[in-house]
């Protein structure tokens, strides 16, 4: 996330502050500055080796997802119901499974707000107040869990804290052992733009079109380590996430004149475009340029005529630890292939006509740059697309992620929107290295990926 890196600057004082007080040689004048990390590192093991390398007894959790949902764009509201199978790789016994419920976070009864809400000024306005009484009633938005239940459809005890969710299962997992949970849910689709966080709508009054992004969205299975346990930290709205790696088949019901972006890759394009959008994808294969799968053209007349039909985008992923999508009738597409070690990666972007001066001629060839030069200083991309969306923010999931860019309304931009623009995507899709790849634990430690990846992102600019 790029705001982060602006959080990370203000608390710098504080982490120094925190830096004094390693007290490996409390008589040294100095302040530990210079002190050798060896006694501070963990000590070697089975699990994690010296090196760093992960040691012959190493393991990870795995949870695979099957989800369908339906996007309900007149009353503003995702219904969604999915199938987790959780496979216990670790040593130790289960009895129960904590889920991350991050769209409580716009929740006034199960998140209060209470990361922002810690200090009142000295004179407050009648509307700060009123904001804070707002806190007290249910304002309707956060998660609705309508089952949770084993694969016979036994229901199963949970209880909500905030935005975390613990599961209790019906008997041990041991160690080896799966076990299949169905969880049903569904949520009050919040105004991003008003209410903030993750996922959510923004909405065009000119043309009376919504831009969907549906991310953080579905329970997610918390990370079980084996130096952590169960890390079920509470969403504070501003930490990010450490996710379990599974594979995932999600089916999307939108309107039918909806245009659907997510991680992974869509099994059913032949349904969802037009012969002519079909052939362009199939063109842009071998493109040495972006494509337009969708052009402006295309998207401006699906914005006047909105369709009340409805159709099923099929997607699917494999190895990934989270799960991002986006829907509107408002995107242009694009898309061109790059290459890293002779294997495709499509390199593609998504955006409204607001956006369109700015991402068409140069998002998606950022996108590809930004794969070549991250693949070269640190791992060759594993995934089989790239995608980059404009969405008026910045944030980073699994092959896909939202930016900010847009044109004046004549088309013109100034060179600051536009290196801006660059910025942002380079720093968004360089995220999918560092944490999306490499696991790093942000919820709890964002410095640790936030600065891996603005390093590289520096580079690559
Ligand atoms: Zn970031």
């Amino acid at each position: 996330m790029k705001r982060i890196i602006y959080v990370f600057l203000a608390l710098l004082p504080f982490s120094y502050l925190f830096a004094q007080n390693i007290q490996n040689n409390p008589g040294s004048n100095h302040g530990n500055k210079f002190e050798q990390l060896g006694t501070i590192l963990p000590t070697p093991n089975e699990y994690r080796t010296a090196s760093g390398a992960p040691g012959p007894k190493y393991w990870q959790q795995r949870a695979d997802y099957n989800i369908k949902c339906e996007l309900d764009e007149k009353n503003m509201r995702l219904t969604g119901s999915e199938t987790i199978t959780y496979f216990n790789n670790s040593p130790d016994i289960l009895r129960y499974l904590w889920f991350q419920l991050d769209e409580n976070e716009h929740s006034s009864v199960n998140n209060a707000n209470y990361q922002t809400s810690s200090t009142i000024p000295r004179q407050a306005t009648a509307q700060m107040l009123t904001n804070l009484e707002k806190q007290r009633t249910d304002n309707g938005f956060g998660f609705n869990i309508l089952k949770v239940a084993d694969a016979t459809g036994k229901a199963l005890p949970y209880v909500i804290n905030k935005t975390m969710m613990r599961v209790d299962l019906p008997q041990e997992l041991k160690p080896g052992q799966k076990f299949v949970i169905n969880i049903n849910w569904n949520y009050n689709i919040p105004d991003r733009m008003v209410q903030g966080g993750r996922g959510g709508s923004e909405f065009f009054p000119e043309d009376g079109n919504h831009l969907f992004t549906i991310a953080q969205w579905y329970p997610r299975l918390c990370v079980y380590s084996d130096f952590q346990g169960w890390q079920n930290h509470q969403f504070t709205g501003r930490g990010e996430f450490a996710l379990t790696f599974g594979n995932f088949k999600v089916q999307m019901t939108v309107p039918a004149d909806h245009i659907v972006a997510s991680t992974g890759e869509c099994q059913n394009y032949a349904l969802n475009l037009t012969p002519t959008q079909l052939s362009r994808w199939q063109k842009a294969q071998t493109a040495k340029e972006p494509v337009e799968i969708v052009t402006l053209a295309d998207a401006k007349a699906a914005e006047t005529k909105k369709s009340t039909a409805k159709k099923t985008w099929i997607y699917t992923a494999n190895n990934v630890r989270d799960f991002a999508w986006t829907s509107s009738r408002k995107y242009a597409w694009d898309a061109m292939p790059t290459y890293v070690e002779g294997k495709k990666i499509m390199a593609m972007s998504y955006y409204p006509k607001e956006a369109y001066g700015l991402y068409r001629p140069f998002s998606t060839r950022a996108v590809a740059h930004t794969i070549q030069v991250y693949s070269k200083f640190s791992i060759p991309y594993p995934y089989p697309v790239a995608i980059s969306v404009e969405a008026a923010n910045g944030m980073e999931y699994p092959m896909i992620c939202f930016n900010y860019g847009r044109t004046h309304e004549d088309g013109t931009y100034t060179e600051a929107t536009k290196y801006g623009m660059i910025g942002v995507i380079i720093h968004e899709v360089g995220h999918n290295f560092f944490p999306m790849i490499i696991n790093s634990d942000e919820r709890q430690w964002t410095w640790f990926d936030e600065g891996l990846n603005t390093f590289v992102q520096y580079l690559t600019e």
